[in-house]
């Protein structure tokens, strides 16, 4: 089975909604990823920590069989992220961003990770993420996430890596604020002009978009009846996403692959919200994964007369 390297950020997250308050909670794009997509397919991890980051919490990512010989430990405090959400789930407030021991952060890519097949460059600074995938063989397939952080402070290198990728996953709002396109089919298209040919837009807990060779695809979210913490949806989702792909005996990212995908990223998504932080990712088994993605199947299935 193919392995996927993932980089981005190892978080102490300290979050509020209407639902309750949690504070300095492991966070992070990798993290969330890596958790993801280890029920797929073998995970390799390239971040860092500070000082301050639990070795428990490192033996939990190995316990999921997640490699973290590509997790750093330097002087200083691991990145601190702080956001609140309001009744409208799907709109992240940041209150406080944090990089800590990421602003010196050379990534050094372990060369047993070099020969990864898929390469998800997390959300995290954009040369950060191009020095990742420079040390990469040969990839199969690249995705990139992003978000309105990295939008306005470096939205050049962002495109710049943008344009190295297959794949762009990103929100409704960040894709609109990156392309300044109002309209998301015209922003898929000016995503295709920089490089990827596909696009998938995240719509929080409305699902997710495709956009892929000219066709659209749409995948709801489930809707639960109770949601506590939408952070880490997105990444989650990614994790499911490549995750699945990965999975694949062949390489063939072919269009119903992708969709396959997409809704397998849907499905990783609806866990991570039923719960503060990463709880309810540490306990799935693929059976309980399938079963959901068959709830996603009677969810969208109708007859046409
Ligand atoms: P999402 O999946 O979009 O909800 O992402 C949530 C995670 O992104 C949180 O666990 C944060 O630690 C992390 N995060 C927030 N801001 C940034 C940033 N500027 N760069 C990298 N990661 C971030």
């Amino acid at each position: 089975m193919a392995s996927i390297v993932v980089v981005g950020s190892m978080a102490f997250d300290s979050i509020e909604t209407p639902f309750g308050k949690e504070g300095k909670i492991l966070g992070g794009s990798a993290n969330y990823f890596s958790l993801s997509a280890s029920y797929f397919a073998p995970t390799r991890c390239v971040s860092v920590v500070g000082e301050d980051f639990p070795v428990e919490h490192l033996n939990l990512l190995k316990s999921r069989k997640i490699d973290v010989k590509g997790i750093k430990q330097e002087a200083g405090k691991t990145f601190h992220w702080a956001g609140r959400y309001s009744y409208d789930l799907n709109q992240a407030h940041t209150l406080e961003t944090h990089l800590n021991v990421f602003e010196r952060f050379e990534p050094e890519v372990p060369k047993e990770y070099r020969d990864s097949e898929f390469v998800m460059l997390g959300n995290i600074a954009p040369p950060l993420q191009a020095k990742v995938l420079a040390q990469i063989d040969n990839p199969k397939f690249i995705a990139l996430d992003t978000m309105n952080f990295w939008i306005e402070g470096q939205r050049d290198a962002l495109i710049q890596a943008i344009g190295k990728c297959h794949a762009l996953i990103i929100n409704e709002g960040e894709v609109r604020q990156l392309t300044r396109q109002h309209n998301v089919v015209q922003a898929a298209q000016v995503v295709r002009s920089w490089g990827p040919q596909i696009l998938v837009v995240k719509q929080g807990e409305y699902g997710a978009l495709l956009f892929d060779h000219g066709e659209v695809f749409s995948v709801p979210g489930l809707p639960l009846a109770e949601v506590k913490d939408p952070t880490g949806a997105g990444d989650t989702f990614a994790g499911g996403f490549m995750g699945y792909l990965a999975s694949q005996a062949k390489f063939s990212i072919s269009r119903y692959t992708l969709r396959k995908a997409i809704v397998y990223g849907s499905v990783m998504a609806s866990f991570t919200v039923q719960e503060f932080g990463i709880k309810d990712l540490l306990t799935l088994t693929r059976e309980l994964i399938d079963e959901r993605y068959k709830r996603f199947v009677e969810l969208t299935s109708f007859h046409v007369d």
